[in-house]
């Protein structure tokens, strides 16, 4: 199929792409990478009668060292990212989360603001956004102002946005960190993952000082594990490790199941992925 009949509209600046969705009048749409939209549109799953496209505002798309945090435009797409070293060196995490993101020709197009106002339960980015504590930067019609990761994502591909909002950039705190680990797994490589989880540790002596741990996949938005965190936080580090934190994790995660994955079958990749992400992060620096 092809989309219903819209109108189109161009701007170059994001106060005149707020103004084109204001005028719109709740019928309007942004457009960004296309990857999600498109199929949606042809489909006629969604019928905006304005399409409102960002391809052409040159301040969306940045990645920048701003203090003890990384800011990323909204229009930067993942390829971009994938490829910063930027990112690599400072928010390690998502640079290996990133090539587990769709297929190269999607990565080329596809956007991090696109990613998240999108917030497909298993999608990278919105659990990334979470495990790092991001904040949002979003303009509507009156004005700009900043949304924390967390109070983002509302429900399966449903987050606070409202239909006048465009998510403008994204600021991601850099985490200090000893070791650390990203683990997936999806049926094919580049299909949406089927259960992951992200894991960063810091430590004191022999025990661990802070951890901040992300699962997605499992539940209708991304998880950031407070309880999980505050939990390992204190805990000496020795060879059983891997399996206690499995253990705690699967203690706070109840998986969904859809028509990819049983519920059971979540659960266990689940357990699997966590007891081999903290193997990674304590080999990281011979513990
Ligand atoms: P678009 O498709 O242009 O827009 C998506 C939605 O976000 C629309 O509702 C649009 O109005 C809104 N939007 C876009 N930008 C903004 C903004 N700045 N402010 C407000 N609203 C905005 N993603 C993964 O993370 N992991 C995967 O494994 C994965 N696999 C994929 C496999 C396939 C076959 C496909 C087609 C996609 C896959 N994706 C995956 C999704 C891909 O990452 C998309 O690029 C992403 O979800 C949407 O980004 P986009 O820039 O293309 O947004």
């Amino acid at each position: 199929m092809k989309p219903a009949k819209f109108e189109y509209v161009a701007p170059t600046t994001v106060d005149a792409a707020v103004e084109a969705l204001r005028a719109a009048n709740g019928e309007g749409k942004v457009l960004a990478g296309g990857q999600s939209l498109m199929p949606l549109l042809n489909f006629r799953m969604t019928r905006p009668a304005v399409l409102v496209d960002l391809n052409g505002i040159k301040e969306l798309s940045l990645i920048e060292l701003r203090g003890d945090h990384v800011a990323i435009g909204a229009l930067t797409r993942h390829r971009e990212i994938e490829q910063s070293r930027l990112i690599a060196s400072k928010l390690p995490v998502m640079a290996a989360a990133m090539r587990h993101v769709a297929h190269l020709a999607i990565r080329n197009r596809g956007t991090i603001g696109g990613s998240l106002s999108h917030s497909d339960p298993a999608a990278e980015l919105p659990m990334l956004s979470l495990f790092y504590g991001a904040k949002l930067s979003v303009q509507g019609p009156s004005g700009r102002r900043t949304i924390a990761a967390e109070d983002f994502f509302v429900d399966a591909l449903t987050n606070c946005l409202e239909p006048e909002d465009i998510v403008v950039e994204i600021e991601f705190p850099i985490l200090q960190h000893d070791g650390w680990a990203f683990e997936e797994v999806a049926r094919r490589f580049g299909d949406f993952a089927l259960a992951s989880i992200a894991v960063s540790l810091r430590r004191a002596a022999s025990t661990v000082e802070d951890a901040r741990v992300a699962v997605m996949g499992v539940a209708d938005t991304p998880l950031r594990l407070k309880e999980v965190e505050d939990q390992l936080r204190g805990i000496a580090i020795d060879n059983q490790m891997p399996d206690r934190f499995s253990e705690l994790v699967l203690s706070c995660v109840s998986a969904n199941g859809d028509l990819h994955a049983s519920a059971e079958y979540r659960q266990h990749l689940l357990g699997q992925l966590a007891k081999r992400s903290m193997q990674t992060a304590l080999a990281a620096k011979g513990w």
